[in-house]
Formats: C-alpha cells, structure tokens, sequence
C-alpha cells in the first residue's frame, strides 16, 4: 500500500488515463488459442474507414468493451478482434472529390491503388480514437476486408455459393441507383414519402392513371381487374400506346385496384415492384426505356438521350398539345431512393449475379441465438418475411472485391479459378485452364465487384478461424454486437451466409445497441449541426466519463440522448469516488499488513451491503444491463459507502480502540471489490485506484464473488443508519452544527444492538441502546391556540378567552372544559380552538422524544 500523501488531492483525468494507456500491453488482451479456458469470441463490427470513429461507434465499443473486460475476469478467453470493411461507393467518390478525377480517368488499379490508400490513413485515425477510449482490443486479430488476405475469403465464399447453387446469375429486375450507376439490394433501398401529380389521360379510348409518365415508351400492357364491370369487353383486346403507338394487350388481374384511378392501369417494365410482378406473371415483353446513367433509350424516341426529368415534362407537355391529357390530381406516395444518395431508385432489368434468400432457414438460425433485447429479433423476422426477391451482390462499381468469374470469348461459358490461385481479379489475371466446354483460351473478365456485405457477412467466418473451405473451428462465435440499424444487412446476411458456408448458426447471442440522438433529440447530422465528437468528450472529461455516458445514458438497445450533464455528472462521481478513496487510503496506512477481523456491526453491515451490490452489478453484467449495473455501484459508492457508512465509522477511525481494525479490513474489502467491479466500465480509475490499493493491476484480477450474509447485521445496521440519519436531520432543523454536542441520547429498539460507540461519535452525543420502553412522563408545559377559529367565532372576546385557558390546570388542558368564564361570563370553548403543549421527561429529565417506526429515540435537553 502505498502512503496516502502520495496520492495527489486532484484526479487529473487525462494525465492518469494517459500514463495506463501507455502502461497497459496489447499482448494482455490477445486471445489465447491453446488456453483451457472457456472461450469468449466477439464478431465486433468492422465500422466503414471514414476516418471519423463518431460517437454511435463510441457506444457500440462501449458495450463491447464492458463485456470483454467482464468477461476476462470471470475467466474467458476472450476474442475482442477487430475489422475494417473497407469497399464501398463513400470512399470512391471522396477519392474523386479529394484528386479531382472521376473514377474513369485512371486505370481500375490505379483508382483502386487511391481508395487503398485513402483507406489506410483513415484507418489510423479511427485507431487512435479507439485507443484513446481505452478499448482492451485484441490487435492480433486485426482484419481489412479490402486486403488479400481478407478478400480471397470473400471470393472462395463465392466461388462455394456459387457451387452449391447458391449463387446465380440472371437477367432480373434489379433496384439500380443512376446515379451510383448501380445496382443495389433490397436493403439498401429507403422508403420516403414525397408529393407527386397522378396524371389522367387518354389510352386509345381508356382513361389511364400513372405518376410515371416518362415510362409510357416502356409500357407493355394495360390491366384490369377481371370483376370490373366496366372493362368488361376490353379483356383479351389490343389497345394503342399513346405517342409512341406500339400495341400492347389487355390483361386481366385480381391485383390490379379498381379503385385507384380509372381502374384500368398500365404495366411497364419497370415502375415498380408491381409491375415486375405483372411482368412475370403474364409472361409480358420487355422494354427497356431508360438506361443506367437515367437517360432514356432509342426505344423512348422521340425522347432518347433526355434525363427521365426532361422526358417526363416533355412528354406531359405533349400530352397536353395532343389533348389526351385529361387533368392532375395530387398524390402522396412512398417512393425507395438509394441509401447512400437519396436518388430515386429504378427497377432496371440487368444480367447480376444473386443469393438465394431461404428464409425459413434463416428464421430457424435466428431462432437458435439468443436476442437482446429480445424484440430485436422481430425486426429480423418482420424484413425475413418481406423479401420477395434474391439478394442481390453483384455491383458495377472498381474499390470492392472482384467477382472471381471469367466468361468464354467463344461461347460464353462460365470459367471459374481454382481456390488455391484465390485471390483473383479476372480483369487482369488469366484463367489458367482452357474453357472447358469448347477448348477457346479468350477469355472476358467479369467487371461487375462484389457487394461490400458480402465482405463483412463473412466476419464471423474470419475471426472463428475460417481457412475458406472447411467449417472454422472456432465456429460458431459467442456474441455479435450491433446497432438496430442493420439488422436487415449485416445480421440477416451474416445468418444467410454461415448457414450456406457453415452449416450453424454463426453466434449464441446477439446484443442489439441503438443509436445516438444529439442533445436537441434528433439524429445527428451535419446540416443539424448537434454532431459530438468522442474526440470532444474525451479532450474536456476523459475517456472514462464518456464510457460511464455509454453505460448510463439508457437500456441496451434503447436509443440514447448525448446529454452533457450526463458526462459532467459522471466526472463529478470519479472525484466523490477518488475523495472517498483518499480518504480510506489515509487511514488504511497506519493499519497492519494483517487484515483484521470484521467484527463490529457497522463494518459488518458495510459488507452485507457491499455483497448485496456484487449480486446486483453481476445479474446486470450477465444481462448485458449496463445502466443497472452503473446505477448498483454508483448508489453504494455515493450512499452507501460515502454518505451513510463512512459518516458514522469516522470517528472510530480516529480511535485508537481495537474496533478501529474492524474498520480498516471492511474499508479495504470495499475498495478492493468495488476497483473490480469498476474495472469494465471505468478501467483507468479502477486501475488508478487499485494499484495503489494493491500494488498490481485490477486488469488481471478475477470479478469479485464476495459474498457475506449477516442478516443481524443486515437488521441492526439499517437501524442505526436510519436513526443516525433523523438525529442529524433534528440537530439541522435545531439550527445545531452536525458536530455540536448534543448529550444523553437513548435508542429503545426491540432487539440489543451493539454499534461499537459509533452512534454516540457520529453524533458526538453520550449515546446508548436499550432493549426496554423508555419510562416517558408526560407534561403539559403550555398551551397552542389556533387563531383561525379563535379569532373569527370570538372576535373582542378572544384576548380574554385565551387568557382564561391559559390559566386552567394542565389536567383540562388535556381535556378542554365545555365552557370557560371570561369577564363574569360563561362561553362556550370553540372545538379545536387550543391544544396542550406537552413535553417529556425520563427520569426528571426533560427530553425530546422521536419516533422511528418501532424505534423510539430520546435527547435530553441537558448534557
Ligand atoms: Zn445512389
Ligand atoms: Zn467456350
């Protein structure tokens, strides 16, 4: 232990947060792979490279941080790996912004060569945030999604997929964003309402409605529903295409609402997910009238080489000149737009490669992990059971994982690399094998990349040890983390893909957390401009004070609010803490190496306490509860300890009785085991404290199981902490100062407590328990008149009246004669008008007399 007054009156949080940081080894958080004990192994979230660790991430790491470390106390051998999945469009069109380029002025390697690059400095920055926070990340497990190593991973999952006929390539109807100029999955589509005009015309005799009126070259039949009367003799017929005067038939179908619009609507390929439903189902023709760049084809002549923008008013307007055009009427409508741009999506009919969704098997490996929060996994259910289409992977962007897949020159078949040859880009290396099919050796690289979810849906595989063939074996993982916000990406094809690649479910639980508001509750944005950097939080409270905002702010898997008296409120909780600590480490010094004993009732009731918080942050670490797990400790640290203990075992402390020993061995239990139980959340001050405790680190300690049962403590020491705490409150409420003497106080309570003097220190009273009833006498010493009934039933005659009570004997004080006499006059005494005033007395001694439940407590007056 060492000396007290070595321990500086100021926590300075970043000087001390600084010095472990540089203290603490990466090696002491690697996972062992040849240790016995039970393994713990995390698929944290490989976050996107922007270089910018923003605060969400800050919370999600916070979470996974408390229960890496927790889980390293209660002996696991924990995984806490960490990835970067580094593919993707943000990162292309920063290249462009930052050398002024588009991504066709270079050569794909060397645009890809500038992504890279740009990747690797932004990685630095988000790991110097990370260590910063003081995250026990295991560096040796270290993965980037956009290097060899990682990505022939990425491309032997295909090949696999693709094996197992899992993977398909098709000519379908794709969501493709025109401006990303690609296609993109059904999840990455995001539903927003907008206004929009339903424009009725003329279709050769039949009134049509359509929000998409620039799709009219592209329209392929008109429908109707088979019940409607009104179209009765039109099913079967051939209509003519306004304008462009291609004819298309009439189809009759139960889907079609008669009562939107005129009834009759029209198909093209494609509006929308209906009219791909049509398409397939009446086996319809295609028509391709806008291309990928959104503009529109030879066959929307006269309107080629127009933005589906110009047509569309090009065409109303002609539409308007040809007086087919019969009247607008507003709409409010839902329409899917690109998640990373805002565009209008389109539904464009391209050759892509797909996954097979199966999602019963999905649902049934989702069944097996345990979700928390629990209704998380409805989310997963709920998007499971709304897929209607494949997942879509293949991309046509450059900075992504290649397509590992060459076609034939001569007939067109499919050449697939060895695994062993992985990994390959096809634009640039060649198949080393003939075609199989008709012996050619021309071959043409497949351009199309790979979606980066298929990079970061094989996360799991990666860190449980996957070699890219067989099952990993480490498989499946112990817990996933991650936010709400993509369940429907990274969980559901993470699901997907270990059930296709290794037959499981990838991890026994998920833990769901939710997303950070700003202070004014919205969602943190540039334009809101209510963004907090972690940087920021950390550079003014240090690193522990945000994680306690992490651990407090609200349930897992609720979204939290940043709130800046939270941070404040939580740095003023280290100095309370580091104070008491001060505090306790100047009394422990003078103590012997020997614990002593526990034998005093306060120190025993200390540890009833203190065993009561271990149960407690426990159940609520299992639980992944972090706000309960803070509020256990930081209610015994402040109340418990500080305000109630402490107060009353002072004085002892100053002794030099032999209780005093009692004291220092419980003071010292509590410290130890509350170091510890701080240790996952504010690792910094926990270490600070407990390498002056105990001379090592609390890091490498296992979680307390300190558990003490004392139900007489537990009984005798509630007593005595409630009737210390009301014989404080009575000196407040006398105007005496807490240390002002305050004489000979009796405590009468059913059972003999001994509190070692500590009441009568506390109180700096001559105190004393008793198991008997005080033998109270009561006096009458006076009288209290209640003037509001005095003065309006007796008005002139209240002086008098008063005085005439005033003068009666204390016997009918108590109680009130009918009638009293003044001036020669009997009146009536008012109900309610005076009561006695009555004081105690013991003994002969006069006392003031409190009653606490079955606890009565007696002051006397002299001292
Ligand atoms: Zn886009
Ligand atoms: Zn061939």
């Amino acid at each position: 232990m060492s000396p007290s007054h070595q321990l500086p009156k100021n926590y300075d949080i970043e000087e001390v947060e600084r010095r472990w940081q540089s203290t603490w080894r990466d090696e002491e958080n690697y996972f062992d792979p040849d240790s016995p004990k039970p393994r713990f192994i995390i698929d944290t979230p490989p976050p996107y490279p922007t270089g910018n660790f923003h605060i969400g991430n800050a919370l999600n790491w916070c979470y996974i941080d408390f229960i890496a470390r927790y889980k390293r106390m209660r002996g696991y051998n924990v995984m806490f790996p960490q990835g970067w999945d580094c593919h993707g469009l943000p990162t292309e069109v920063k290249v462009e912004e930052t050398y002024g380029i588009t991504k066709n002025d270079v050569s794909r390697e060397k645009f890809r060569e500038m992504c890279r690059d740009l990747t690797i400095g932004n990685i630095e920055k988000m790991r110097a945030t990370m260590r910063r926070l003081g995250f026990s990340t295991d560096w040796s497990h270290e993965y980037i999604t956009m290097l060899p190593e990682y990505y022939k991973k990425t491309q032997a999952s295909f090949l696999q997929m693709l094996k197992a006929g899992d993977i398909y390539q098709s000519e379908h109807p794709v969501n493709f964003c025109t401006r990303c100029e690609t296609a993109i999955a059904f999840a990455e589509v995001n539903y927003v309402p907008r206004t929009t005009a339903l424009n009725y015309f003329d279709f050769d005799g039949v009134e049509i409605a359509t929000t998409r009126p620039e799709l009219l070259a592209a329209c392929v039949a008109v429908a109707v529903h088979p019940d409607d009367e009104r179209y009765r003799d039109l099913a079967g017929k051939k209509l003519t295409v306004p304008i462009f005067k291609h004819e298309v038939p009439v189809v009759e179908d139960a889907v079609v609402d008669p009562e939107f619009g005129s009834g009759a609507v029209m198909i093209c390929t494609f509006g929308d997910k209906t009219d791909v439903y049509w398409w397939k189902e009446h086996d319809l023709e295609l028509r391709k009238a806008i291309d990928r760049q959104g503009i529109m084809t030879a066959t929307a002549a006269p309107y080629a080489g127009m933005s589906s923008e110009e047509c569309r008013t090009a065409i109303l307007r002609d539409m308007q000149e040809a007086g087919i055009l019969k009247r607008q009427e507003e709409l409010e409508q839902r329409v899917g737009t690109c998640w990373r741009c805002k565009t209008p999506i389109e539904i464009l009919s391209e050759r892509q490669w797909f996954v097979k969704v199966h999602q019963d098997e999905i649902l049934e490996s989702a069944r097996k992990i345990s979700w928390t929060p629990e209704y998380m996994f409805t989310r997963l259910e709920n998007w499971a059971n709304s897929m209607e289409w494949d997942w879509c992977i293949s991309r046509q962007r450059i900075f992504a994982t290649p397509i590992p897949v060459w076609f034939c020159a001569a007939c067109g078949e499919t050449i697939l690399p060895a695994e062993e040859d992985l990994p390959i880009d096809p634009t640039v290396d060649r198949s080393k094998t003939p075609c199989p099919r008709c012996g050619a050796s021309e071959f043409i690289g497949d351009k199309d990349v790979l979606d980066t979810w298929m990079d970061s849906s094989i996360s799991v595989l990666h860190v449980t040890g996957w070699d890219g063939t067989n099952k990993p074996p480490l498989f499946p993982a112990q817990l996933r983390p991650q936010g709400h916000d993509i369940i429907r990406t990274w969980a559901f094809y993470t699901i997907l893909r270990a059930q296709a690649l290794a037959g499981g479910h990838p991890w026994d639980q998920i833990l769901v957390n939710g997303m950070v508001l700003g202070e004014d509750g919205f969602k943190m944005s540039k334009s809101r401009g209510n963004i907090i950097a972690p940087e920021e939080i950390v550079g003014q409270y240090g690193a522990d004070a945000l994680r306690q905002w992490g651990a407090g702010g609200a349930a897992t898997g609720s979204d939290i609010m940043f709130n800046w008296n939270d941070v404040i409120a939580a740095s003023r909780f280290q100095t309370k803490l580091w104070n008491i600590f001060r505090f306790i480490m100047g009394h422990l010094d003078a103590g012997t190496e020997n614990p002593a004993p526990v034998t005093e009732l306060t120190d025993r009731w200390l540890l009833v306490r203190l065993s009561d918080t271990v149960a407690e942050v426990t159940a609520a670490m299992e639980g992944y509860q972090f706000d309960r797990a803070l509020r256990a400790i930081r209610e015994f640290a402040w109340n418990t300890l500080a305000a109630d203990y402490v107060e009353i075992v002072k004085g002892r402390l100053y002794t030099k009785e032999s209780s005093r020993a009692s004291a220092c061995s419980a003071l010292a239990t509590t410290m130890d085991v509350l170091c510890r139980l701080l240790a996952p959340i504010i690792p910094h001050f926990a270490e600070e404290c407990y390498h002056n405790l105990a001379g090592r680190s609390v890091h490498k300690e296992t979680w307390p199981d300190f558990a003490y049962a004392d139900d007489e403590a537990r009984r005798h020491g509630d007593l005595l902490v409630k009737t210390v705490a009301e014989l404080r409150r009575y000196k407040h409420d006398k105007g005496m100062a807490l240390n002002a003497p305050l004489g000979h106080v009796m405590i009468y309570a059913a059972e003999p407590v001994d509190d070692a003097g500590d009441a009568g220190r506390a109180l700096a009273a001559d105190a004393h328990w008793s198991t008997g009833t005080p033998q109270l006498e009561e006096v009458v010493s006076g009288v209290n008149f209640n003037m509001g009934i005095i003065g309006p039933s007796l008005r002139k005659q209240a002086r008098g009246f008063m005085e005439a009570v005033q003068a009666l004997p204390p016997e009918q004080l108590k109680n009130p004669p009918s009638t009293v006499t003044v001036g020669g006059e009997e009146i009536p005494v008012p109900a309610g008008s005076f009561t006695p005033k009555v004081a105690y007395r013991v003994a002969g001694e006069e006392v003031d007399v409190l009653t606490l439940g079955d606890v009565v407590v007696t002051i006397g007056h002299s001292s």
